[in-house]
């Protein structure tokens, strides 16, 4: 519990002005996309790594809870502060380019940079991050590597870890670290950086991260194929990507997405389809584009594809993407309550994935549309209750829990992008082993022996 004097303490090291614990900010810092709430003690802004690190051994010393946040945004609460204590919180000052280096096509940054800023700094000189989780107009590079984001982009390009050459972070007991290097081949030592990718915040804060960069492609074209069945899309998915395409983004709706977005929006779709996939390819000469183009033309006709549509301009590649960046929120005609997953299967599983998503549906009665990234096998998968009807509730939750089950026999994961938190906790028996789970324990307790950075996370407790 913080006392008084604590309060006192970690002015002493930030700044009076940088330790907020009145009414408003305390709110402010109680939530994330999860909706869930949980109030800090305290709230403090580092101004840079070492008060970072002071902050950290101060609270060690103490067993104060520390959680480390970027920008909220992320969806199974793993920036709620679910044992009080301390929001770490890097966005207010810790967030500057600090180098692009154009000659090893690479970029340094503090981790409280929002993702769309360093996109749009590095591709003002000709260079391209790849990452980009639908939330980069406000999640932080911090917060995307320390949940592993992926985005619309990952089929080509691959997701945030990816593009992680190197890091410095703070270990619970203030420590300063560097994991990785500036280099294209590093494989010396344990890869420290590896596991801090995706460690939601339990392990070590991030201070600084080094990214990798490509060049950026020229031209781009948008495809949308139709189909009559939700199988017969899936079957293209992963036929094509195995014939050879290569395209940037590979993304589904299936009917009741599709429904719910002309109900909403009246443009058009096609509403007895089982199922669209929409893709965009891109590539530097013109001969790239119309090979890759062929090949998805061929794979999805072979797999029963009604209507295969090449935008002709900008304004038909927006259109076509309409329905897609439109079906999270078109889909809530079908429940007040959304308990929405982000299960990731390979991707020659995805047909038997629908199939039984279909029949657990059914034997709970509750609608469950799904659409998302399928190139990467990823299925965001929406069961749609009414969040005034308990039964209704708890249904949907049963569903759930069946959902996961059958994804992991199918040799699915619980999070494809947005990792455990607080919301899948419950389920990590599921998914691993005790002999695993321990073994993740082990790894905590090197890092963080006193278990004050982000505790009741990752089912690890
Ligand atoms: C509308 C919407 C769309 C989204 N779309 C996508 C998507 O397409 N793909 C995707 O992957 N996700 C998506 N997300 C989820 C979310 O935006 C991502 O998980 C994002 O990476 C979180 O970044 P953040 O800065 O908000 O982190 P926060 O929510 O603040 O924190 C997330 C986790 O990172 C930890 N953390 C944050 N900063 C640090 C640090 N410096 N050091 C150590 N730990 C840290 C926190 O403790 C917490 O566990 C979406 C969210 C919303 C609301």
């Amino acid at each position: 519990m913080i006392e008084k004097s604590d309060i006192k303490n970690l002015q002493d090291i930030v700044g009076k002005e940088n330790v907020k614990s009145d009414k408003a900010h305390l709110l402010a810092y109680s939530y994330d996309a999860t909706k869930e709430h949980y109030k800090p003690d305290v709230v403090v802004f580092p101004r840079n790594e070492e008060d970072v690190s002071k902050v950290l051994k101060y609270c060690n010393e103490r067993l104060i809870p520390v959680v480390p946040r970027g920008a909220g945004s992320g969806f199974t609460g793993g920036a709620l502060p679910s044992k009080g204590g301390v929001i770490l919180a890097v966005e207010k000052y810790m967030n500057k380019i600090l180098e692009i280096d154009m000659e090893n096509m690479v970029a340094r940054v503090q981790p409280g940079v929002i993702n769309r800023n360093l996109q749009r700094e590095v591709e003002k000189v000709g260079l391209f991050y790849p990452p980009d989780p639908a939330s980069q107009d406000y999640s932080t590079i911090g917060g995307n590597v320390s949940e592993n984001a992926g985005g619309m982009r990952a089929a080509k390009y691959g997701i945030t870890k990816d593009y992680v050459m190197a890091l410095r972070a703070v270990l619970p007991n203030g420590d300063i670290i560097k994991a990785g290097k500036k280099t294209i081949k590093d494989v010396a030592g344990y890869n420290i950086a590896g596991i801090l990718v995706g460690s939601e915040g339990t392990l070590a804060v991030l201070t600084e991260i080094t990214l990798k960069l490509l060049s950026k492609p020229k031209l781009t074209k948008t495809v949308m194929g139709i189909f009559p069945t939700v199988k017969d899309a899936m079957n293209a998915v992963y036929k094509s990507l195995a014939g050879g395409a290569n395209p940037v983004a590979m993304e589904f709706l299936d009917n009741l997405s599709i429904r719910a977005v002309e109900e909403k929006f009246h443009k058009g779709l096609p509403t007895d389809a089982g199922a669209i996939l929409i893709s965009d390819i891109d590539g530097n000469v013109e001969e790239e584009i119309d090979y890759q183009i062929s090949l998805l033309k061929r794979y999805f006709n072979e797999n029963g594809c009604k209507e295969f549509k090449i935008a002709k301009d900008e304004k038909e590649a927006a259109d076509i993407w309409f329905a897609r960046r439109n079906a999270s929120q078109s889909i809530t005609i079908y429940g007040t309550k959304k308990i929405n997953e982000d299960i990731t299967v390979p991707r020659s599983a995805l047909p038997k994935y629908l199939e039984e998503v279909e029949k657990i549906s059914k034997k709970y009665g509750v609608k469950i549309p799904c659409f998302g990234h399928t190139g990467d096998g990823n299925v965001h998968t929406n069961v749609m209750v009414d969040k005034d009807n308990p039964q209704e509730v708890e249904k949907g939750y049963k569903a759930i829990e069946e959902i996961f089950k059958m994804t992991i026999e199918i040799g699915g994961t619980l999070s494809g992008e947005h990792g455990i938190g607080l919301s899948k906790a419950p389920f990590m028996k599921l998914a691993f082993s005790q002999e695993e789970l321990n073994l993740f324990r082990a790894i905590k307790k090197a890092f963080d022996p006193n278990n004050i950075l982000n505790p009741g996370k990752m089912g690890l407790d």
